[in-house]
């Protein structure tokens, strides 16, 4: 099995739009500059004060009592369902939510534990789809311990949960002894979005976190956040996965930047998005799903192009977009995209489907 390579490919022209991925953009000179005046400590010990200024921040904004910091959205994900889980146990999940399609599999080959993936509407499901998918408790049936939510949903086209849904499946997995888990990768894209603040938001989770590097533009970085006894378990973990650092305040500091320079500013992006939307609709044979924040994604089948050949043509003119399907094309606005990039992007597009 070959996968795909990892080096860019030199023949190709030089990208001038990035709407691969808003992990894509790069620390920008005032981040750097945060970088470089750090104070830091040795962080596995406790010590470095930019990383405890962060989980203070970030315990302090989801409203949790405890924080930890970690290089990875993946590892946030992975250590929580680790504690929050037994291997045999089953997790309830959307089917095309991150910790089922791109983590590698590491829910089964991490905590021992499986998904059982709800079907709904743009990466979300109702309290009553959650109910149906409870099995009868019996010594046959996998104990059902978990529900994990993303806010916002990513394959699920960057939709927010509205606060009423999303706290009626939390409340009612917590009415049913289970456990509530939120990936908030793009949580801030949510809050921004909405107007609803991330505590309201995480008010029944009982693990939540932040991802740095998507729109916030850190270059490495997520913060987990839940009760002390949570986080205790959670440091466990990180230890054990070799994810405990020593001077990582260095990472903090571009993420502290973020949230006092970052967060407001992902209402351009939103803006943007909506934008190459509207631009997207006017290309005969694409099919744009709608926008609700940083994610914009389209449909190539009546284009007669597959995703692939249209990103590929896309590519030729210098503008990146992933493909997430053979007919669906993910492109995401972020801090180096601006409008005049969104014009290009949809006449690029444009012309690779003439
Ligand atoms: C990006 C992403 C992750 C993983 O975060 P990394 O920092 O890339 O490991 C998890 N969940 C969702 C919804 C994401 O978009």
């Amino acid at each position: 099995m070959v996968y795909a390579p990892v080096r860019p490919d030199r023949s190709l022209p030089p990208v001038r739009v990035n709407l691969y991925s808003d992990t894509q953009t790069r620390p920008s000179p005032g981040m750097k500059d945060a970088m470089m005046r750090a104070e830091v400590g040795d962080e596995q010990s406790g010590d470095d004060p930019t990383i405890n200024a962060l989980c203070d921040r970030m315990a302090d904004l989801t409203g949790k009592p405890a924080a930890m910091f970690l290089p990875t959205g993946t590892m946030c994900n992975q250590i929580s369902l680790l504690v929050h889980c037994l291997p045999g146990d089953e997790i309830l999940a959307h089917e095309n939510s991150h910790i089922v399609a791109n983590e590698g599999g590491a829910p089964g080959a991490l905590a021992g534990a499986v998904i059982l993936g709800l079907r709904g509407e743009r990466g979300m499901f109702d309290a009553a789809t959650m109910k149906a998918a409870l099995r009868e408790k019996r010594r046959n049936a996998p104990p059902q311990t978990l529900v994990a939510v993303e806010q916002t949903t990513n394959a699920g086209g960057g939709s927010v949960w509205p606060l009423g849904l999303l706290n009626d499946v939390l409340i009612a997995a917590h009415a049913e002894g289970m456990k509530t888990h939120m990936d908030g990768a793009r949580l801030m894209n949510a809050v921004v979005a909405s107007g609803v603040t991330a505590r309201d938001m995480s008010e029944h989770a009982d693990s939540v976190w932040l991802d740095f590097t998507k729109g916030l533009g850190a270059p490495l970085g997520a913060v987990l956040c839940g009760s002390e006894a949570f986080i205790d378990q959670a440091w466990r973990w990180k230890q054990r996965l070799g994810g405990s650092m020593r001077q990582a305040g260095i990472c903090a500091a571009a993420c502290l930047y973020a949230l006092d320079h970052n967060v407001d500013r992902l209402a351009e992006d939103h803006a943007n998005a909506k934008l190459l939307a509207r631009g997207l609709k006017q290309v005969p044979g694409l099919a744009v799903e709608e926008v609700a924040t940083n994610l914009v994604f389209f449909d190539t089948r009546r284009t007669r192009l597959t995703a692939d050949e249209l990103a590929g043509r896309a590519r030729q003119a210098g503008v990146m977009v992933s493909t997430v399907g053979p007919y669906r094309v993910r492109a995401c606005t972020h801090l180096d995209v601006d409008a005049a990039s969104v014009d290009l992007a949809v006449q690029a597009i444009g012309a690779a489907v003439r």
